[in-house]
């Protein structure tokens, strides 16, 4: 018997604790995280693609006593400004009593999601039905997207420079669009094919409109042209103004609370807005840090972080070399003493589909945060892994402030794997290491995650700013 509780003692102190998730969490608490999810399903509900993103960012902020940056002004600890990348990517600053001499504290993540985006020429007939020609944007599977409600959103510039924003389909009382599927009985042939080629990118066309404009004419093409009519109507927008836009097409249903416990939350694009609302609100929460806090929220994650608007522009950097400059400092002195938190999501293990993942090392739903040391894929390629010291402190960090955390692994070596915004963050000298929540049905048009480890999420990123 006395044996048996030295080994329990020995095992306390040498393994790893099995970990409990929620069910160490207090009542109390879970109403704090279910209260917290309220404000992030607003969040969801308003920020579907970038540019809204951004703009409910801003309100936010703005109520928050955050004001534009401005060059060449000197800031004081306590500060909050914000600075926006060409309306597609926010940073907002909490300007720290040691600013910015000590290297700044960052928490980065991404607010575009997978969707599918209108080609430059979009607008055809077909069978006197109209469609959007499209090109999917970001990594997703065909099928899900196809026989469900979308709405459309975006940004078109006419000629004479106006610019117009587009959000339709959304409200219940507006209609909305659908891409088609072939019905079971003649889909013998589809259904041999394999899931990546059953649904071809090319065929991913959204039907927009059937009724042709009212006229005695002989003409061709009436189906298009009302449906021009009523763009035009609404929008005072032409055919040709569809070379200058930005437009796409996101699920048009809004976020819901999954489980007769409402212990999930079900919503289109978690991946990565699930980190970008905690990570805001940390900015909007931390008061008067000793260095200064930046959360930035950027777009193209799900391309490759490409562009002036994506992670790999040198837009974040610049505007760390104005932070330093007001402060006397040089700018790659202060990155090079920054650190970072990659605020993206890691896939949360599925028992249906279990064979996909390693179970030691894979992150789980109610489990609180997961650190990724490394994403990429086979063989450790296209990733910047974080060291043993920076873990160490991150861990020490997530541990003294009693934070739920878990460490993983996107899934089984060599059966696929991803990447995130990290690997860039470290190319600039900055230390840095995945923060996120899991997600359950990544990419999917309707995404799961838990409303606990939300709320966990919000509070690393809080206490990663405070410490
Ligand atoms: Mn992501
Ligand atoms: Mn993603």
């Amino acid at each position: 018997m006395e044996e048996k509780s030295k080994i329990k003692a020995l095992k306390e102190e040498l393994c790893v604790p099995e970990k409990k998730g929620i069910a160490t969490i207090s009542a109390d608490e879970i109403k704090k995280a279910d209260e917290f999810c309220e404000g992030y399903k607003e969040f969801l509900d308003n920020s579907p693609v970038e540019r809204e993103a951004v703009a409910y960012s801003l309100k936010l902020a703005k109520e928050n006593g955050f004001v534009e940056f401005e060059q060449d002004k000197e800031y004081k600890a306590g500060d909050k400004v914000y600075y926006i990348n060409r309306g597609k990517a926010i940073a907002l600053a909490v300007i720290g009593k040691k600013g910015t001499k000590d290297g700044v504290k960052l928490s980065i993540a991404h607010i575009d999601s997978p969707r599918v985006d209108l080609k430059p020429n979009p607008l055809y007939e077909d069978n006197n039905l109209a469609y959007f020609k499209t090109h999917y944007y970001g990594g997703l599977k065909k099928y899900q997207w196809t026989v469900m409600p979308l709405a459309l959103h975006g940004t078109v510039v006419k000629l004479d420079g106006t610019k117009v924003d587009i959000k339709y389909g959304v409200d219940e009382s507006e209609p909305c669009f659908c891409i088609t599927d072939l019905l079971p009985h003649l889909a013998r042939e589809q259904a041999q094919k394999k899931l990546s080629q059953a649904i071809e990118g090319e065929n991913l066309n959204v039907l927009i409109g059937s009724r042709p404009l009212d006229t005695d004419e002989e003409e061709s093409e009436l189906v298009k042209l009302n449906v021009l009519k009523i763009l035009n109507e609404k929008y005072g927008i032409t055919e040709s103004d569809f070379l200058s836009a930005e437009l796409c097409l996101t699920p048009a249903q809004k976020s819901r609370d999954v489980g007769f416990d409402r212990g999930l939350i079900g919503a289109y694009g978690h991946d990565d807005k699930v980190c970008s609302y905690p990570a805001l609100m940390a900015a909007v929460d931390v008061e008067t840090p000793e260095n200064t806090c930046i959360t930035y929220l950027t777009d193209k994650e799900e391309t490759g972080s490409d562009g002036n608007t994506g992670m790999q522009s040198d837009f974040l950097r610049y505007f760390i070399y104005d932070l330093a400059k007001a402060d006397g400092e040089e700018g790659y002195r202060v990155l090079s003493k920054s650190k970072c938190l990659s605020a993206d999501v890691n896939a949360a293990f599925d028992p249906i589909y279990a064979s996909a993942y390693e179970a030691r090392n894979s992150s789980y739903i109610n489990r609180g945060v997961i650190i990724s040391k490394y994403t990429g894929h086979g063989g450790k390629y296209d990733t910047s892994d974080a060291s043993a010291e920076y873990m160490g402190e991150i861990r020490s960090m997530l541990e003294s402030n009693s934070i739920m955390w878990q460490v993983g692994e996107l899934g089984k070596v060599d059966i696929g794997g991803g990447g995130t915004i990290a690997k860039y963050v470290a190319n600039m000298n900055v230390d840095v290491v995945d923060l996120g929540v899991p997600v359950l049905s990544m990419h999917a048009p309707f995404e799961l995650v838990s409303k606990v480890d939300v709320y966990e999420a919000y509070r690393a990123f809080l206490s990663f700013y405070k410490d």
